[in-house]
């Protein structure tokens, strides 16, 4: 089976490795082949279904939730689990009751509590939460990784094809592209940034709950730390605003007043393709299979629903036969 992968995104690169897995011939075409203009570059990388129960659906949770699991198999060793750290000011201990009340699978801390977990943030919060199934990956380093592996297995990466190029399946996973070509499918923008310090060590990603502006922080390599992110109902996909630097900024200086001295080495803004009810999507139409919508959850759902692509694919099921996460 020849296959078609149109786009290097999470969602892309994931199904490719499941068509290999399953021994299809696979090309992949992107129009960007450096990943810059994918969505999936500017991610968080957190596989972090209970917090995001806080405001996705139960089958955000039900799907995600072997994340970690897919990850390690496809990428061994790529998937760090230690967590997730949820925090609020003392003003905003409701936050933390909310977000507490709309989840499962945490304990609280308090204050000692947190000092054990992370050491830097001793005395800076009197409660938090703890997620410890949750796990976080760096997405551009497993996105290298993903590329390197399907290189070395004979999977071409190509610039702009001709779909009839002798292709029996296509696998459309262009993402937020196709805004306006999908029905209802729209651009959720979200803006983010990577500070740079030695000062600040954290071990798992921390976030900092606030009534108006909620903001995580990823640690990677190498003291860089991705700070995001914005949720706005917008396709528009130029440079981070103003605004959102300040506010950003102004959290990270909160979880750490060392954040200060950081030096702003990238900030950037993606755009999150979301269907309505923010679930994603794998449909089928002729020979073309699509996988989009995958909103907030690109990490957390990629491998999944590239197993069900690739199922679909495989089984030869009926052309008009679509599924959505549920
Ligand atoms: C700031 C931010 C933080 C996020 N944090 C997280 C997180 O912590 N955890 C998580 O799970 N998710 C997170 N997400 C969501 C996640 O990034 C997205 O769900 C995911 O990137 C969508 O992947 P995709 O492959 O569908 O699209 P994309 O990554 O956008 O990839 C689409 C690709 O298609 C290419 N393309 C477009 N048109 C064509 C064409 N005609 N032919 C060929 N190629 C084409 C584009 O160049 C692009 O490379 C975050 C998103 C943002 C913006």
């Amino acid at each position: 089976m020849r296959v078609l992968v149109k786009g290097a995104g999470v969602a892309g690169l994931t199904v490719a490795h499941e068509l290999v897995r399953r021994r299809a011939e696979v090309t992949v075409s992107d129009r960007n082949l450096d990943f810059r203009h994918a969505a999936s570059w500017l991610a968080g990388g957190m596989l972090a279904p209970w917090c995001e129960r806080e405001s996705a659906e139960a089958a955000v949770l039900e799907r995600g939730r072997d994340s970690a699991d897919r990850w390690d198999a496809i990428l061994p060793g790529k998937v760090v689990r230690n967590g997730t750290l949820v925090v609020a000011a003392s003003r905003d201990q409701n936050e933390l009751k909310r977000f507490a009340g709309r989840t499962a699978g945490y304990r609280w801390l308090d204050e000692q509590d947190i000092a054990i977990l992370e050491p830097l943030l001793a005395g800076r919060y009197r409660h938090g939460l703890f997620f410890p199934q949750e796990a976080h990956l760096d997405p551009r380093e497993v996105m290298q990784s993903l590329k390197d592996g399907l290189l070395a297995k004979g999977v071409t990466f190509v610039g702009q094809v001709a779909e009839d190029d002798g292709f029996s399946e296509i696998v459309d996973c262009t993402g937020a592209a196709r805004i306006g070509e999908s029905p209802a499918l729209r651009g959720v923008r979200g803006e983010m940034l990577y500070l740079q310090t030695h000062e600040v060590t954290l071990s798992r990603p921390v976030r900092l709950l606030h009534p108006r502006v909620p903001i995580y922080i990823v640690p990677r390599d190498k003291g860089l730390f991705m700070v995001g992110a914005t949720m706005i109902e917008t396709d528009f996909k130029g440079p981070i605003a103003a605004r959102s630097l300040m506010e950003l900024l102004n959290a990270a200086y909160t979880v750490h007043p060392a954040f200060a001295d950081a030096t702003v080495v990238e900030t950037g803004a993606g755009i999150r393709p979301a269907f309505p009810d923010n679930l994603p999507r794998v449909t089928r139409e002729g020979k073309t299979t699509s996988i989009n919508g995958l909103f907030r959850h690109g990490f957390l759902l990629a491998p999944a629903m590239a197993a069900e692509a690739a199922d679909l694919i495989f089984s030869g099921q009926d052309s008009d036969r679509s599924r959505q996460c549920a």
